[in-house]
C-alpha cells in the first residue's frame, strides 16, 4: 500500500487510483525562457522517481507535462534580444528536453505547449464567464472572480480575506492591470494584446492567456477529471495551484484531482535557489562537470518534501557513495568471474536474505510517501555487505548464481531510483607498463597501474589544453598500445582495458 502526503489534507493519505490499476499525473513544467537551474531539476527529478516508482509497483501511469510557452518573461526577453517570443520559446524548449535526457529524466507520455492548446483554454474562460465565475473588461481582459468561488484557499490554507492585492498583474512592459479588475483578487485567464505580444483570436479580441489556465485546460484534454495527481514545486502552491483548482473546479462542478505533491526547495546558504535571487547553477553546466548519477544520487539522499542544501562537498560526497555502489557490483562481477568447483564458500543463504530484506525494506520506505533516503539507507547497508563478502573471494559455481541474484536485485532497486549506475572497473589486471608510460609522460612517481592510468588521463588533458597535440598523441598512442581503449565523456576522459 502507498502512502503519500496530501498537500491539501496536510496527512499522508492511502493512495487510491481512480481507476484500478492506473495512476493519471500532471507536474507543471517550465516556463521557457531560460535554461532550467538545478532546483528546477530537483522538482522534475522528484516527480520522476516519483512516476518510475509507480510503474515498479505494477500501475500502468500517465504523465504529463506542459512547456509555458507563453509568458511575459519570455516575451521581455525577446523584446530585450530583439527576436520574436516564439523563437526564445523554441530555443529554450529544446534545451529543456536535452537537460531533461541528460540528468535521467523520462520524457513524458504527453509535453502538451500552451500555444498549441488556446483553444481548449478559449473554451474553459468562456464556461467560466457563461457560468458566472469570470468576466470580462472593456479593454478585451478576462478576470476570474475570486470571491465567485467560497472555496478559494482550500489548497494552501489561506483565508480569502487576508489575501488583499495577492495578485497583483504586471504586463511585460510593467504596467498594472490593478484598475481593471473588479476585486484586487482576481487573476487574469487572458490578457488583451498589446503591440508585438504574441496573440490569439478571441470572443474578447486578440489576446493570451493567463499561465494558470493552460494547467486547467490541459489536464483536462490530456487526462480528464478528476486526475489522481497533480504535482510540482511547493512555490506553486500559492497562487498557481490554488487558482488552477479554482478555475477546474468552478468550471466543471467536482474534483480537480485527488492528491496533490509538493517538493521541497532546493537551497544554496539557506536560501531558495531562484533565477531572481542571482543564486542558480544551471542544470546543464552542473552536468558538464559532474556524472548525472552523482546529481541524482544528491537528491534522493534528501526526503522530497524537504528543502534541499545544495553545495559542492554534498556533490563529493554523492560521488563516494556512488563509487560505493559501483565497487559493489565491481566486487560481484569478480567473484561471478572467478566462480569454481562445488559446494558452498561463502553464506550464499546469508546472502541470498539480505538481498531479500533490502527489496523488502526498500519498498517499505518508498511506500511511505516515497522516502527514497530511507530506500537508499537499505541500499548501502546491503553494499557493506556485500564489500564485506565478495572482496577477492574464490566462490563456487553455486554461490555465483546467488549472488548473480542478489546483483540484479540491487540493479532493479537502482533502475527504480534512476540510478544506473555501472560496476568500477577492475584495475587489478591493468599491465605494470602503465606505471612505466606514466613515469616518462605524466612524471608520475608512484606503483599503482591504477593512479598511474588516471595520471596519464591528467596528463593527456593538460596537453591538450595548452594545445601541445604531439604529447597528447603520445599518451594516446601509448595507452593504446598497452590495451586500453580512451573514451571521451562530458565528465572527462576515461579509460577501459582491453587485455
Ligand atoms: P518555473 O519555470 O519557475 O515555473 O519552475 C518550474 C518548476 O521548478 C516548478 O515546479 C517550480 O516549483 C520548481 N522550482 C523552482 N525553483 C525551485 C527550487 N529552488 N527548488 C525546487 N524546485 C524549484
Ligand atoms: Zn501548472
Amino acid at each position: 500500500m502507498i502512502k503519500l502526503y496530501n498537500t491539501q489534507t496536510h496527512q499522508k493519505e492511502e493512495f487510491k487510483p481512480v481507476e484500478e490499476g492506473k495512476v493519471r499525473m500532471y507536474v507543471c513544467g517550465p516556463t521557457v525562457y531560460n535554461r532550467i537551474h538545478i532546483g528546477n531539476a530537483r522538482t522534475f527529478i522528484s516527480f520522476d522517481t516519483i512516476r518510475r516508482y509507480f510503474m515498479y509497483r505494477g500501475y500502468e501511469v500517465t504523465f504529463v507535462q506542459n512547456v509555458t510557452d507563453v509568458d511575459d518573461k519570455i516575451i521581455t526577453k525577446a523584446n530585450q534580444e530583439g527576436r520574436t517570443a516564439a523563437e526564445v520559446a523554441s530555443e529554450f524548449t529544446d534545451a529543456f528536453i536535452s537537460d531533461m535526457r541528460a540528468a535521467g529524466v523520462m520524457d513524458p507520455d504527453v509535453r502538451p505547449k500552451a500555444t498549441k492548446e488556446i483553444g481548449e483554454m478559449i473554451k474553459l474562460v468562456k464556461t467560466l464567464i457563461d457560468k458566472g465565475h469570470a468576466y470580462a473588461t472593456e479593454e478585451g481582459d478576462v478576470y476570474f472572480s475570486v470571491r465567485s468561488f467560497p472555496e478559494y484557499g482550500k489548497l494552501s490554507g489561506r483565508n480569502i480575506d487576508e489575501m488583499e492585492g495577492g495578485h497583483r498583474e504586471l504586463r511585460a512592459d510593467g504596467q498594472g492591470l490593478e484598475d481593471r479588475k473588479r476585486d484586487p483578487l482576481d487573476f487574469a485567464l487572458w490578457k488583451a494584446a498589446k503591440p508585438g505580444e504574441p496573440s490569439w483570436g478571441s470572443p474578447w479580441g486578440q489576446g493570451r492567456p493567463g499561465w494558470h489556465i493552460e494547467c486547467s485546460a490541459m489536464s483536462k484534454k490530456y487526462l480528464g477529471l478528476p486526475i489522481d495527481i497533480h504535482g510540482g514545486g511547493a512555490d506553486l502552491v500559492f497562487p498557481h495551484h490554488e487558482n488552477e483548482v479554482a478555475q477546474s473546479e468552478a468550471a466543471y462542478g467536482c474534483c480537480f484531482s485527488n492528491y496533490w505533491m509538493h517538493g521541497g526547495m532546493l537551497q544554496v546558504n539557506h536560501e531558495k535557489m531562484s533565477k531572481s535571487l542571482g543564486n542558480f547553477l544551471l542544470l546543464n553546466e552542473v552536468l558538464e562537470r559532474t556524472d548525472p548519477v552523482v546529481l541524482r544520487m544528491l537528491m534522493l539522499q534528501t526526503h522530497y518534501r524537504s528543502p534541499l542544501d545544495f553545495s559542492d562537498e554534498r556533490l563529493d560526497e554523492s560521488a563516494q557513495s556512488v563509487a560505493r555502489i559501483a565497487n559493489a557490483l565491481k566486487n560481484m562481477n569478480w567473484a561471478i568471474a572467478h566462480a569454481e568447483g562445488e559446494g558452498s564458500l561463502i553464506d550464499a543463504e546469508g546472502l541470498a536474505a539480505r538481498a531479500q530484506a533490502m527489496k523488502d525494506s526498500f519498498i517499505e520506505s518508498m511506500d511511505d510517501d516515497f522516502n527514497t533516503a530511507g530506500a537508499l539507507g537499505h541500499i548501502f547497508t546491503f553494499v557493506g555487505d556485500i564489500n564485506t563478502m565478495c572482496v577477492n573471494r574464490a566462490i563456487s559455481a553455486s554461490d555465483a548464481l546467488v549472488v548473480k541474484a542478489a546483483q540484479d536485485t540491487l540493479v532493479e532497486l537502482l533502475n527504480v531510483l534512476g540510478l544506473p549506475i555501472q560496476a568500477a572497473e577492475d584495475t587489478s589486471n591493468y599491465p605494470a607498463e602503465t606505471v612505466t608510460l606514466a613515469a616518462e609522460l605524466a612524471g608520475y612517481e608512484g606503483s599503482d597501474p591504477a593512479e598511474a592510468a588516471s595520471a596519464l588521463l591528467d596528463a593527456r588533458a593538460a596537453a591538450r589544453k595548452a594545445k601541445d597535440f604531439a604529447t597528447a598523441d603520445k599518451v594516446r598512442d601509448g595507452l593504446t598500445s598497452l590495451g586500453f581503449t580512451i573514451e571521451d565523456t562530458p565528465q572527462g576522459a576515461r579509460v577501459t582495458f582491453n587485455g
